[in-house]
């Protein structure tokens, strides 16, 4: 028999998707019962181990870039890569991921593998081999035909004999190609000889009359070079009934692929748009290509929970106008989400050309906007990427715009960004980093230094503050600046926050087992980690797991988390103080000080910043700020520490202003535990003649 028969079949039940549940780097810490029978690894294989380690090289960037995608909040991401099965052959998966690291009920990422190794297989073999080329276009509803090196016809399939009375392979393109109707000749046999001589692919629509029905047809006709290796050996050309949609279409289409609010086109029509321009290569040939810019609104939620949604909605609308009247004909413009928009420029000349562009859009959205009778303002992040002419999809360079964006609005907003090698160069860096960081937790490469908080007057020491610090197995000793601020832009710094926390009660508790009893330890608490939904109860069952009661915390928190400030994390913040811990507004003079924070939260401690201390000496100005701090926290009946005293002189100048506390190396710390606790007998019983030890 000649039938195409595969020589084994499946069983049955083979599965074809399962769920893994990895950390935030990408390890598998709970392994599906199906994998053995998916994949062939058994759990001892995965757990533990890195998903990337899995992955094809070729499909890393993709991987990685997804992953990060993911981590930064973005869902709905599907994409396909190989993945190493236990027999060592790779197979290829649709992997989507659904981030729940921040669910305390999970704590992981949900990973979905679909195995569409048997599609992505075929899609290759059909490429390739002619007998399931003809096996599989003759059974298709649409018609297809081939065209050699001299646009001559050498195949034409079923549904072309069916539908024209042109059935004979050899006739040249030049006589009568296919019936189309006579204007739209010359356009599809222009078509045909730009794909056999030049290689370039074409999309257009013609009218082609039905013998069998007697009537004309509208076609989609999509013309395809043929190559292999470096030669092209002709084209193939898809050919679609379009002529039911194509009147009902063009209403349809509006309908399903514009935003309601803006009546801009929506995500799926832009990446249709974008996918479409890639493949045709625009620009290139004359130097240009094409740029992406992704544009997100700052401050939008302020307007949205201040004003209202319809506020809100009347902003948006604005927004789709000034932005539409910022483009070039050419260009095109989509909504992609809440207070998402990407804008598309097929011709564009450099970086520069579309840098010129974010500039005027920064300009133009920065305008006030007029709205519930107020004026308002939003600003915005831009991010660039360029489609440098190389293969790609228009996920991937959406995706890469997305990136450059949150760049953008990482460094402040209000800027525009452009992905390029730096940006790719630093997500790598960082994913590394964040994935050793996980690492580390684990290794127990983390520990607390700890610094006594001391009366000034009477010397004792009343609290101590943690900060942590990473033994790196390479890089030795590594401070705060250099992983926080990283662990910072993912969920890591949950998990990192909650080890602190944990670690500060119980060096904590070991102190009030040594006789101070009120002694109270602080804690710098990031904003991501106040925002995880359960932080007051999580807080609450870690101070009393290790027999403490909330008066023995402070809780450091800087003025960034009031600004934008959800009200579950006030509530939390409520929660936590009403139940006798202190809250303490850290690095107080350096941002947005403000003294409506004070009025609106139970903030009891305010903590000058090191900064501030180290110009005291050499600025009158300095002295008299924190004088009449000193004066307004005893008024307020917060408590004031000076931070960072490191001379005989800044100690004796703030004790004559009346301040309460002081910290600082000049009285001693940050000390590793060990040293600490040989120093704290003398910390707990210092007494006002006994000067403090120095550091
Ligand atoms: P911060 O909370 O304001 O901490 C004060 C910083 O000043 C600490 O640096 C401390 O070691 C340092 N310092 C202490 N005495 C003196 C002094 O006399 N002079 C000067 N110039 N500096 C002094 P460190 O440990 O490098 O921490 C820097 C920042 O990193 C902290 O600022 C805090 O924002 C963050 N950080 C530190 N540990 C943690 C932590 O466990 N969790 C979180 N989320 N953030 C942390
Ligand atoms: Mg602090
Ligand atoms: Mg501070």
């Amino acid at each position: 028999t000649h039938s195409a028969q595969p020589a084994t079949s499946e069983p049955l039940t083979r599965p074809r998707r399962l769920v893994q549940y990895r950390d935030e780097t990408a390890c598998f810490v709970r392994i599906d019962p199906l994998t053995e029978n998916l994949l062939g690894w058994t759990e001892e294989d995965l757990l533990g181990c890195s998903a990337l380690d899995f992955i094809h090289p070729d499909d890393h960037d993709r991987g990685i870039q997804s992953w990060m995608e993911m981590l930064a909040g973005r869902s709905g991401v599907r994409y396909r890569l190989r993945f190493k099965t236990a027999s060592g052959e790779w197979r290829w998966f649709e992997i989507s991921n659904v981030n729940r690291l921040s669910d305390p009920e999970a704590g992981y990422v949900e990973t979905e593998m679909v195995d569409v190794d048997d599609e992505m297989r075929a899609l290759a073999r059909v490429r390739t081999g002619e007998l399931q080329f003809n096996t599989l276009t003759e059974s298709l509803p649409v018609g297809v035909i081939q065209v050699d090196t001299d646009a001559n016809l050498v195949f034409a399939n079923g549904w072309i004999r069916r539908h024209t009375d042109f059935g004979v392979a050899g006739q040249s393109s030049h006589d009568n190609f296919l019936p189309v109707h006579p204007d739209d000749r010359e356009s599809l046999e222009r078509a045909f000889l730009a794909a056999v001589t030049a290689g370039e692919r074409g999309d257009l629509d013609v009218r082609l009359s039905d013998i069998s029905a007697n009537t004309e047809l509208v076609c989609r006709v999509r013309v395809r070079p043929l190559r292999t290796d470096d030669e092209i050996n002709g084209a193939i050309a898809s050919i679609e009934d379009i002529t039911e949609s194509a009147s009902v279409q063009s209403q349809l289409r509006l309908q399903a692929s514009t935003d309601h609010l803006t009546g801009l086109p929506n995500r799926a029509t832009l990446h249709e748009g974008v996918q479409r321009l890639i493949d045709a290569g625009t620009g290139h040939d004359d130097g240009t290509s094409v740029a992406v810019l992704f544009i997100d609104l700052d401050g939008f939620k302020l307007v949205n929970d201040g004003l209202g949604h319809e506020a809100g909605d009347d902003v948006l609308v604005e927004v789709a106008r000034r932005l539409s009247s910022t483009l070039r004909p050419d260009d095109f413009i989509a909504r992609v989400g809440g207070d998402e928009f990407v804008i598309v420029c097929p011709w564009t000349r450099d970086i520069d050309d579309a840098a010129q562009l974010a500039e005027r859009i920064l300009e133009q959205l920065h305008q006030p906007y007029v709205t519930a009778n107020t004026a308002t303002s939003v600003g915005a992040s831009i991010g660039i990427a360029m489609h440098d002419g190389t293969p790609t999809t228009a996920d991937v360079l959406i995706g890469n715009a997305d990136l450059a964006m949150y760049e953008a609005k990482h460094a402040g907003g209000s800027r525009w960004e452009p992905y390029g090698d730096q940006l790719r160069s630093t997500l790598t860096q960082r994913f590394e980093l964040q994935r050793t960081i996980s690492a580390a937790i684990a290794n127990d490469e983390f520990s607390l230094y700890i610094q006594p908080i001391r009366n000034l007057k009477t010397g004792n020491a009343i609290a101590a503050e943690c900060f942590v610090r990473w033994h790196h197995p390479t890089r030795g000793l590594v401070t705060p600046a250099q992983f926080i601020p990283e662990a910072e832009r993912t969920d890591l710094i949950i998990a990192l926050d909650r080890w602190i926390l944990d670690d500060a009660c119980r060096i904590c508790a070991r102190i009030v087992s040594q006789g101070g009893d009120d002694f109270r330890i602080a804690v710098n608490v990031s904003d991501r980690r106040l925002a995880c939904p359960g932080f007051d109860s999580e807080f609450f069952e870690t101070v009393e797991r290790h027999g403490l009661k909330p008066s023995n915390l402070i809780v450091e928190v800087t003025e960034t988390v009031f600004v934008d400030m959800e009200m579950a994390v006030m509530a939390s913040l409520q929660a936590i103080s009403r139940a006798g811990a202190t809250l303490a507004l850290d690095d107080f003079g350096t941002g947005v000080s403000s003294l409506n924070h004070l009025r609106l939260m139970p903030v009891t401690m305010l903590k000058i910043d090191t900064s501030f201390t180290a110009d005291l000496e050499f600025d009158s100005s300095i002295g008299a700020i924190i004088k009449s701090m000193s004066d307004l926290s005893r008024q307020l009946g917060v408590e004031l520490v000076v931070e960072g005293i490191e001379t005989a002189k800044q100690h004796e100048m703030v004790k004559a202003m009346g301040v309460e506390l002081g910290q600082g190396y000049l009285l001693g710390g940050p000390y590793d535990e060990a040293t600490f606790f040989a120093e704290l007998p003398g910390l707990l019983a210092a007494t006002a003649s006994t000067e403090p030890a120095s550091g």
